[in-house]
């Protein structure tokens, strides 16, 4: 039972399995004083009667208690048998467990039960730890406090030397750490609430320190002994392209990561960098003049995008910007037809290709390169692990690596998930953006929103409409889609007006076609789903309408938002929602209109969903701490990748005496843990 429910195998799961909350046994609650700010009740009284009541579904066992003060509830649908086997009428019993209230009376729903004997009262037990249990196991009377029994005797049988120390000395006495035996001990069963605050710290910092020490030294490893191609001078592909046909002059930032990457590439270690930057803040360039770098010193580059959309366009703007350059570019993707793919195949094994561009087609096993020597990933959040590990095989020396994220991640985030990249950060935007106005409106204002349309439009600009389509295959989503561009050509007649249509159920060619419309200005309105979520650039588009708005995370608005205010003109944002809205959803909208700033919505973002539902990080079992968490334990995160970082500096190899215990703990861990090979 306790295996397949809880996962607890072993006596370590089961002193992993930590209590939720303590009760204070020698203050019992008095039931006349609970009201709805009580989330839990600890009561003891007199069990007055017991029956059945309702019937079929609605079938449940109600007990009824009373202290000197009134009566409560306590109610219970499964395990019903047994519950009237152990529990008679007329005996004493403690009882714990959340509160609620039923037409005004306080009720507790399968309650933990104990026998009450005066005795128990005398002060002796204080705080009880109370676990988290399941409704199955509690229906065969494993309840939240018989998990205390168990731990209680596992106590009784263990010493210190079976829960070893596994950090420094110097560590524990530095940051006043409680030892690890003892933590564990009072978190369990702690002697005051105090003691329980100590043992809570030191194992939450034992988490994040682990956690902290394989990133780390699985990013120095790479730093020290990974091979890498060199890259070794800046050439004349990058020269002739930076002093003819670079359309702007780059920004700080810009400049600032092309260095590191330059460091990097040049140092003969392998590069596996992440690099944040909000939307607009210029990536691609960037990416270009990498690509342009590995040639220049002979090798191939790949550019991979997350969609088809993408991919061409990137394609189309890199051509366009090479088109006088010795430079040779394939567009690769999984519409590129069989024959001209097999020339894209031959060009790149013989080296011929100096780019190729495209979706993640261009790492399948087929794709052969002469000399691959850049991979880089636009838009990462769409790439998973497995695609990443593929670029290895694709060179004797494995490629560089450089990870450009969709929308900027929280650092704390970014230390805990992938902090084993090496990571760079373009926070300035190109000069002369305008910051996008943001407005939030409900579906009454539809009309004024259209007349604002006529008005941009006459302006020459252009306008996105965007649905949300959050499973492709959601008829109903696709069905709205549908009504709105019909509503949407009413608006905007032909042909005065032109509007463009894209949305995953089409035919790539077709998807294409309208999107080249719309970015050659020959449609006015793009009317479409989230496909275009991601990287595309129009930079004559002015407003973005967002419909629906409420059922987008906090990330996807900003990106989608990120897909005006690319030129000259001053470019809005309309979020539309419904007229009602959740308290989440409202926040959301408030914190759109408020902010531009990528980062802060990221870390808005995460406080709002939590750290499991940011794109890209759900697979990654950095993040699966038990106590510790990457939202409340900020400041502590951070303070345990200082603490790693300083021992790691004196001691890369752990191979010091008083680092032993971390050594030794880390290899005994070793199997049991998983944490991502990075590409
Ligand atoms: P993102 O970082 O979101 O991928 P892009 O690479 O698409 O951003 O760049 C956004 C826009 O800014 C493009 O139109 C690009 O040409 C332009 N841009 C990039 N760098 C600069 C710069 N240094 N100065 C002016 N415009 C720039
Ligand atoms: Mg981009």
């Amino acid at each position: 039972m306790l295996r397949k429910d809880l996962n607890i195998h072993t006596y370590n799961d089961l002193l992993n399995h930590f209590p939720f909350r303590h009760v204070d046994k020698t203050q019992v609650d008095s039931i006349a004083e609970l009201n709805q700010n009580n989330e839990y009740a600890y009561v003891a009284g007199k069990l007055l009667s017991l029956e059945l009541v309702g019937e079929n579904r609605g079938k449940r066992l109600v007990g009824k208690l009373k202290d000197g003060s009134s009566i409560i509830d306590l109610v219970w649908f499964q395990g019903i048998n047994f519950v009237q086997k152990v529990m008679h009428v007329g005996h004493q019993y403690l009882v714990f467990g959340k509160l609620g209230f039923f037409m005004g009376t306080p009720q507790i729903a399968h309650p933990e039960i104990e026998n009450f004997s005066p005795q128990k009262m005398d002060g002796k037990v204080t705080l009880e730890p109370i676990y988290p249990s399941t409704e199955k196991l509690k229906a065969r009377g494993i309840t939240g406090s018989v998990f205390g029994k168990f731990t209680a005797e596992l106590f009784l049988k263990i010493t210190p030397k079976d829960l070893p120390e596994n950090l420094p000395e110097t560590t524990l006495t530095e940051y006043k750490l409680m030892r690890r035996y003892e933590a564990y001990k009072q978190i369990h069963f702690p002697a005051t609430e105090k003691h329980y605050q100590h043992a809570l710290r030191r194992l939450k910092f034992e988490e994040l320190f682990f956690a902290q020490m394989r990133m780390q030294i699985t990013r120095m490893q790479r730093h020290r002994f990974s091979k890498g191609n060199v890259f070794e001078s800046v050439g004349d592909l990058f020269n002739q392209f930076y002093n003819n046909y670079l359309p702007f002059t780059l920004t700080g930032a810009q400049k600032r990561v092309l260095k590191e990457i330059r460091k990097d590439t040049g140092s003969g270690r392998q590069m596996s960098r992440l690099l944040q930057g909000d939307v607009g803040s210029g990536k691609t360039m960037v990416a270009l003049l990498c690509m342009l770098i590995a040639s220049d010193n002979g090798f191939q580059s790949v550019l991979m995008a997350p969609t088809e959309i993408l991919a061409t366009q990137h394609f189309i703007g890199i051509s366009e910007m090479l088109k006088d350059m010795p430079v040779k570019l394939h567009l690769l993707t999984g519409s590129v037809k069989a024959k001209s793919r097999k020339e894209i195949l031959k060009d790149a094994e013989d080296g011929t290709a100096n780019f190729l561009i495209g979706t993640h087609a261009v790492i399948e096993p087929k794709v052969n390169f002469k000399n691959l020597g850049l991979a880089i990933i636009d838009e990462q959040h769409k790439f998973g692990v497995a695609q990443r590990a593929q670029l290895r095989d694709k060179n004797t020396i494995p490629p560089h690596v450089l990870v450009m994220t969709a929308t900027p991640i929280p650092r704390t985030l970014a230390l805990t998930a992938y902090g084993d990249l090496d990571y760079s950060v373009m926070d300035e935007l190109p000069p002369g953006r305008k910051p996008i106005e943001t407005i939030h409106r409900n579906e009454s204002a539809r009309s004024q929103i259209m007349d604002f349309i006529k008005i941009e439009i006459a302006k020459g600009r252009q306008v996105y409409v965007v649905y949300p389509l959050i499973e492709e295959s959601s008829t109903l989503d696709f069905e709205n889609l549908m009504k709105g561009y019909e509503e949407i050509k009413s608006f905007f007649p032909e042909p005065k007006y032109w509007i463009s249509m894209v949305h995953g159920k089409q035919d790539a060619v077709v998807k294409e076609n309208n999107m080249q419309r719309f970015v050659k200005g020959e449609t006015q309105i793009m009317v479409s789903t989230t496909v275009i979520e991601v990287g595309v650039n129009v930079p004559n588009a002015s407003v973005m309408v967002i419909e629906s708005a409420e059922r987008f995370g906090l990330s996807q608005l900003h990106q989608l938002r990120g897909r005006v205010g690319r030129g000259a003109d001053k470019s809005y944002c309309v979020l539309l929602t419904g007229k009602k809205l959740s308290n989440d959803g409202k926040e959301r909208m408030k914190i759109m209109v408020s902010t531009n700033d990528g980062f802060l919505i990221s870390e808005k973002d995460l406080e709002l969903r939590g750290p499991g539902e940011i794109e890209g990080t759900r697979q990654s079992g950095a993040l699966n701490f038990k106590l510790a968490s990457i939202v409340n334990d900020k400041v502590m995160l951070e303070f345990a990748r200082d603490v790693v970082e300083k021992i790691l500096e004196v001691d890369p190899d752990i191979e010091l005496n008083e680092n032993e215990p971390v050594k030794n703990y880390l290899i005994s861990q070793k199997g049991k843990t998983k944490w991502s090979k990075i590409a």
